[in-house]
């Protein structure tokens, strides 16, 4: 049986530093000082690190967008 090579979205690990839950969210972000309206960031976050990884970006002023992972 051959395994196929799965990229981050199949089984996408909390992007919070030190944290290995497995995330259910995706927050799509973008600093709009050095990033182009095309050039988006993707973050992991499992349900505990949501709110603090979302804190985080908004506190910046960095327009963000949270969906779920399937
Ligand atoms: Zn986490």
């Amino acid at each position: 049986m051959t395994h196929n090579r799965t990229v981050s979205d199949e089984n996408p690990v909390c992007s919070s530093r030190g944290c290995r839950a497995e995330a259910k969210w995706m927050l799509l972000w973008r600093n709009p000082r050095i990033h182009g309206a095309e050039r988006v960031k993707r973050w992991a976050a499992c349900e505990e690190h949501l709110p603090v990884l979302r804190d985080f970006l908004t506190a910046r002023g960095f327009p963000c967008e949270t969906r779920r992972v399937e």
